[in-house]
């Protein structure tokens, strides 16, 4: 019995934030370092992309007892201000994660369960490994050098990057989600406007992260979260397409049955 394994969007996966009136110019220079490869875009009205192997979204499976989340949140305050105002800005940043957490499981169906705060951050190869089982999906504040930092990001202007790993089995190929992570450029993120707004929010920004995380792609209309770029055009939180897309990696795909072999 053998099993592969296989992690994706590592070296693709970017989200740049736009400057609000610049988002027509600047998503047709952005898109150019994207087009992945192996992510398909749906064709006709459904404008979003997931990771199929022999024709099926790789995704999580949704009868898990649950897809732990944890958050690192030790970046997500500006050094200049006192230890008070410090602490409240990793407050807020936290229930933040919790807020996206609770929003990804509603519109998935996944049972996304928010499992406390993490020194982890997602970086190097065996990032799916170093995880362990208390943070199948990490979502971190990162920096670029240092502690907290993550080579995971590719290019210094992305705000944030996310990404999976998933195991392959049998014939034909069978294969689920078996670790996920979303990752905040601290800096740019504490530049962010707070909260769950329209545009490029923090909240937009963990939601788009997170929505790598179950296995979408970008789409193509600056008008769905999943658009690699923020812009003024960014929704407030999951539009339509992106909607369909979570649909197809989300529950109502039904069980995936993951043999004791295939675990992570
Ligand atoms: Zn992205």
């Amino acid at each position: 019995m053998s099993i592969r394994r296989d992690t994706t969007f590592d070296g693709r996966e970017d989200v740049q934030v736009v400057q609000k009136g610049l988002a027509a110019a600047g998503a047709g220079v952005l898109l150019m370092g994207f087009l992945p490869i192996g992510l398909g875009a749906q064709a006709g009205n459904s404008d979003f992309a997931t990771i199929d192997v022999e024709g099926n979204p790789v995704r999580w499976n949704p009868c898990q007892a649950e897809i732990t989340v944890q958050a690192n949140v030790k970046k997500a305050a500006n050094k200049k201000d006192g230890k008070k105002a410090q602490k409240k800005a990793k407050k807020k940043a936290l229930k933040e994660v919790k807020k996206a957490t609770e929003k990804l499981k509603k519109s998935t169906g996944l049972p996304l369960k928010y499992n406390g705060k993490t020194k982890h951050v997602p970086t190097g190869q065996d990032w799916p490994d170093a995880q362990g089982n208390s943070g199948e999906i990490v979502v971190a504040y990162a920096t670029r050098k240092g502690k907290y930092a993550s080579n995971l990001f590719t290019s210094s202007g992305d705000a944030g990057h996310g990404g999976i790993s998933y195991t392959l089995w049998g014939t034909p190929t069978k294969h689920a989600i078996d670790r996920g992570y979303a990752l905040l450029d601290a800096k740019k993120a504490l530049k962010l406007k707070r909260g769950f707004k329209s545009g490029a929010s923090r909240g937009n920004l963990l939601l788009h992260e997170m929505g790598h995380a179950v296995g979408l792609g970008h789409a193509s209309d600056p008008g769905q979260l999943m658009h690699p770029n923020l812009s003024h055009a960014t929704p407030r939180g999951f539009s339509d397409h992106d909607q369909a897309g979570l649909d197809a990696v989300g529950a109502k795909q039904g069980c995936i049955k993951v043999p004791a072999y295939a675990a992570r």
